[in-house]
C-alpha cells in the first residue's frame, strides 16, 4: 500500500533538512560540542555562541528580547512554567487564575496542578465559534487574580483569539498574560510588546523543527523571573536548570530563522491548499467547519460529518494520516473536549477530521485528500440510515 498523504502537521511535522543539517553540524566535533556553560574554554564558547545564535533567531520573529528566552524541553514544559511558575511567582498577591475550557492539555494540566496547590481558576467558555470575547476576559479578572493563559490559535480548530486585546486588558489591571503560540508561531504576527505578552511558548517541531525542544519568552518590561519547575546547576538565570542541547537549540534557531524567511510566501500558499481542500468537501451533505468560518489559521481544517461514526469515517480515509481533534485526544479515545466546548454533540464530536497542512504539502496531496474524502463519506453516508440526504 502506498504511504498515506500526510495531513496532520497540527501534531507534528517533517524535520526541513535545513534544520537537520545545522543539527549534524552542531553535533560535529569541531563545532562547539562543549558545554555552553564552560565558558572558560573555547570549546564552551563556541557552543554559547551557537545558544546566542538560536536565541536571536526565535526571539526575532516574535520581537523579544534574546536574554530572555528560556530553552525548554517543548512546549508542555513551557506551559507549565509559565502557569505555574509565573502564578507561585506572584503568589504573595493573590491565587487565581483566568484561561479558557478549550486550551491544550499542557495548560489545563497546569491549572489542575494549581487548583491542587490552593489556587482558584476560571475556565472560561468561548462561543460556539470557539472565540472568547476580550470583555469576557476582563470580566472574570478579580483582585487577586495574578495570571490570564490564552492560546494565540486552537490547535483542534485554527480558531485566532484576539490576544493583543485580551494583553492590553490584563497590563492594565497588572496581571500576567501567558500565550501558548504553538500553533501560530510563523502563521501569525507575533510582537511581544506590541501585543503586550509577558510570557510566550513556543516550540520547534510544529514548525518542521525538531522535537523535544521549545521555549518560554519572557517579557523583561514586565517579568523577569518565574519559580523554577526544575532545580539543579542554575542554568538560564536558575529559571530552567539543565546543560543546554546545543544541537537541539540550533535546530529551532534554524527553524525559527526560516519562518521568518518564508512566512510572506508560505502562509497565502498553504491557505490556499487548505481553501482548495474545503471546497473540494464542503457540498458533501452532513459536513460541517468546526470553528469560526474566518478566524482561522490558514493550515487547519475540522470538519465533523454528520450520520457517519466517527471509528468508520477515520477507517474510511486510511489512505489519509489524519487525527480526529488533537493527536493526543486520539490516543484517549475520548470525543474532543475542544469540539464539545463548541457546542458539538459526543457524536458530531466524535465524527471529526482534522485536516492540517504545512511547509511539504503541495496540490497533488490535497486532490488525493479531496478524493478520499468525498468517496469515503460518501460511501459511508449510502450505508447509514441516519445519514442527511443528498
Ligand atoms: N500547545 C499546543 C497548542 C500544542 O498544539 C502542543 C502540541 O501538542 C503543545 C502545546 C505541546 O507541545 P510539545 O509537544 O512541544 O510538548
Amino acid at each position: 500500500m502506498a504511504e498515506p498523504t500526510y495531513l496532520d502537521y497540527a501534531a507534528t511535522t517533517p524535520v526541513d533538512p535545513r534544520v537537520r543539517d545545522r543539527m549534524l553540524a552542531a553535533l560535529g566535533r569541531d563545532s562547539g560540542f562543549g558545554n555552553p556553560a564552560a565558558v572558560t574554554h573555547a570549546f564552551g564558547r563556541a557552543a554559547a555562541r551557537q545558544v546566542e545564535q538560536a536565541a536571536a533567531e526565535v526571539a526575532a520573529l516574535v520581537h523579544a528580547d534574546p536574554a530572555y528566552v528560556v530553552w525548554t524541553s517543548g512546549a508542555t514544559e513551557s506551559d507549565n512554567l509559565a502557569v505555574i511558575g509565573g502564578a507561585l511567582f506572584r503568589r504573595q498577591r493573590g491565587r487565581h487564575v483566568v484561561t479558557v475550557s478549550t486550551e491544550h492539555k499542557a495548560v489545563l494540566g497546569a491549572c489542575a496542578e494549581l487548583e491542587r496547590r490552593g489556587f482558584a481558576v476560571t475556565y472560561l467558555q468561548p462561543d460556539r465559534d470557539g472565540i472568547v470575547a476580550p470583555q469576557a476576559v476582563a470580566a472574570a479578572l478579580q483582585p487577586d487574580t495574578v495570571l490570564v493563559s490564552v492560546m494565540h490559535a486552537n490547535n483542534e480548530t485554527g480558531v485566532i483569539q484576539d490576544i493583543a486585546a485580551i494583553g492590553a486588558i490584563c497590563r492594565q489591571a497588572d496581571v500576567l498574560f501567558h500565550v501558548d503560540a504553538v500553533q501560530s508561531a510563523g502563521k501569525l504576527p507575533l510582537d511581544i510588546a506590541a501585543q503586550c505578552i509577558d510570557l510566550l511558548t513556543v516550540n520547534a517541531h510544529k514548525a518542521c523543527g525538531p522535537k523535544g525542544i521549545g521555549a518560554l519568552i519572557m517579557n523583561p518590561v514586565t517579568v523577569r523571573r518565574v519559580e523554577p519547575l526544575l532545580w539543579g546547576g542554575g542554568q538560564q538565570r536558575g529559571i530552567r536548570a539543565g546543560t543546554l542541547p546545543v544541537h537541539q537549540i540550533a535546530g529551532m534557531g534554524e527553524t525559527f530563522r526560516l519562518l521568518a524567511q518564508e512566512m510572506a510566501t508560505e502562509v497565502p500558499r498553504i491557505r490556499q491548499l487548505r481553501d482548495t481542500l474545503w471546497d473540494g468537501i464542503r457540498d458533501l451533505p452532513g459536513v460541517v467547519l468546526n470553528g469560526h468560518p474566518e478566524r482561522r489559521i490558514g493550515s487547519i481544517l475540522t470538519v465533523s460529518v454528520a450520520g457517519v461514526e466517527g471509528e468508520s469515517l477515520r477507517y474510511a480515509v486510511n489512505d489519509l494520516a489524519v487525527t480526529s481533534g488533537s493527536a493526543c485526544n486520539s490516543a484517549s479515545g475520548e470525543p474532543s473536549y475542544v469540539l464539545r466546548a463548541l457546542g458539538r454533540s459526543d457524536a458530531m464530536a466524535e465524527a471529526s477530521l482534522r485536516l492540517s497542512l504545512g511547509r511539504f504539502s503541495s496540490a497533488a496531496d490535497v486532490a488525493r485528500a479531496i478524493a478520499s474524502l468525498r468517496a469515503g463519506i460518501q460511501r459511508l453516508q449510502a450505508l447509514s440510515p441516519e445519514a442527511p440526504a443528498a
